[in-house]
C-alpha cells in the first residue's frame, strides 16, 4: 500500500486531479492513500502569508522555510505514529533529475512519498537541504508551482503499485518497458473510414500476434525514440530484424540524395 503526501498552497488542485478514475478506485480499494497539507495553515503570519522577497534582489517571491518545516512536520509526525519509517521526500523542481518509467517503478516500492511543490520563483534553499532526500523534474520547461509536476509523478509511480491497474500486465507491458514503446492497439470496428485492423490481429495466433507487436514496436522505437534502443532487450531474430529496418533507412535516404532531395 502507498501513502501519497503532498505539501502544496492548492490543495484543491492536487486532490480533484488525483482522486478520480483509475487511482480513485484504487484509493477506495485501499490500494492508495492520497493526502494534501496546506502549508499556509502552518504560517505563523497573521495575513497568513508564506513568501517574501529573495535576498538579494530580483524578481518575484520566494516560499519561507517555516511555514514547510512545520507541514512537513506534521506529516512525518503521523507517519512515524503510524510505525511507518521516515519518508523520502521529493522537491519538484526544474533543477532536479528528469523522472522517468524507471524511476517510477523504484519510487513505487516506498510506503510512503511526501512530495514539496514549490511556487513563485521556489524555495527558501535551507529548508531543501533540512527535508529534501530527492529533487526531481518531469521535464526541461518551467511551469508556475510543482502542483502539476507532483500529480503527473504520482499518476506514473500509482500504476506500478500492486493492484492499482486492474489487469496487472497492462502496466508491464506499456511503452518504455524493455526501453521500447508500445506497438500500435486496434479496437472495434475492424474497418474505419476505410483503414482496417491489421489481418494478423484477427487471425487469432497468439504467435503471430506477439512476433509482429514486437516488430511493431521495434519500429516505433526506431522511429520516435532511437535513443531508447541501445537499452533494449532484443533477441537475436529482433537484432537482426533491427538491423534490416536500419539498413532500409539508409537505403531509402541515399536514393533520395541520389533524387536530390
Ligand atoms: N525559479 C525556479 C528556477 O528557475 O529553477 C523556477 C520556479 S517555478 C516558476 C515554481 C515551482 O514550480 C518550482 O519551485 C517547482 O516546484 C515547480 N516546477 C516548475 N517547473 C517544474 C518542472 N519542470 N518539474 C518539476 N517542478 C517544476
Amino acid at each position: 500500500m502507498m501513502h501519497y503526501h503532498i505539501l502544496t498552497l492548492f490543495p484543491e488542485m492536487v486532490l480533484s486531479g488525483l482522486c478520480t478514475s483509475i487511482l480513485g478506485r484504487a484509493i477506495n480499494h485501499g490500494y492508495l492513500t492520497i493526502e494534501a497539507t496546506n502549508i499556509r495553515d502552518f504560517s505563523t503570519d497573521k495575513h497568513r502569508h508564506v513568501d517574501d522577497y529573495p535576498y538579494g534582489g530580483g524578481a518575484g517571491m520566494v516560499m519561507q522555510p517555516d511555514p514547510i518545516y512545520k507541514a512537513y512536520g506534521s506529516v512525518e509526525e503521523k507517519i512515524l505514529s503510524e510505525g511507518r519509517k521516515k519518508p523520502r521526500v521529493i522537491y519538484m523542481s526544474p533543477q532536479g533529475q528528469v523522472f522517468h518509467q524507471g524511476l517510477a517503478k523504484e519510487l513505487a516500492k516506498e510506503e510512503d512519498l511526501v512530495f514539496l511543490c514549490g511556487h513563485y520563483e521556489g524555495v527558501d534553499e535551507r529548508i531543501l537541504e533540512e527535508i529534501v532526500t530527492d529533487t526531481m523534474s518531469i521535464g526541461d520547461y518551467v511551469l508556475t508551482g510543482g502542483e502539476l509536476p507532483a500529480m503527473v509523478m504520482i499518476d506514473a509511480i500509482s500504476r506500478m503499485v500492486p493492484g492499482v491497474l486492474p489487469n496487472e500486465a497492462s502496466g508491464e507491458f506499456e511503452s518504455f518497458y524493455d526501453n521500447l514503446l508500445e506497438y500500435p492497439q486496434y479496437t472495434r470496428p475492424v474497418e474505419y473510414h476505410g483503414r482496417k485492423v491489421p489481418d494478423v490481429l484477427l487471425s487469432g495466433h497468439h504467435a503471430n500476434i506477439e512476433k509482429w507487436r514486437r516488430e511493431k514496436s521495434i519500429e516505433r522505437t526506431l522511429k520516435w525514440r532511437p535513443d531508447l534502443l541501445p537499452g533494449a532487450r532484443l533477441s537475436k531474430k529482433e537484432q537482426e530484424y533491427l538491423k534490416q529496418l536500419i539498413e532500409n533507412e539508409k537505403q531509402e535516404s541515399f536514393s533520395g540524395e541520389e533524387k536530390g532531395c
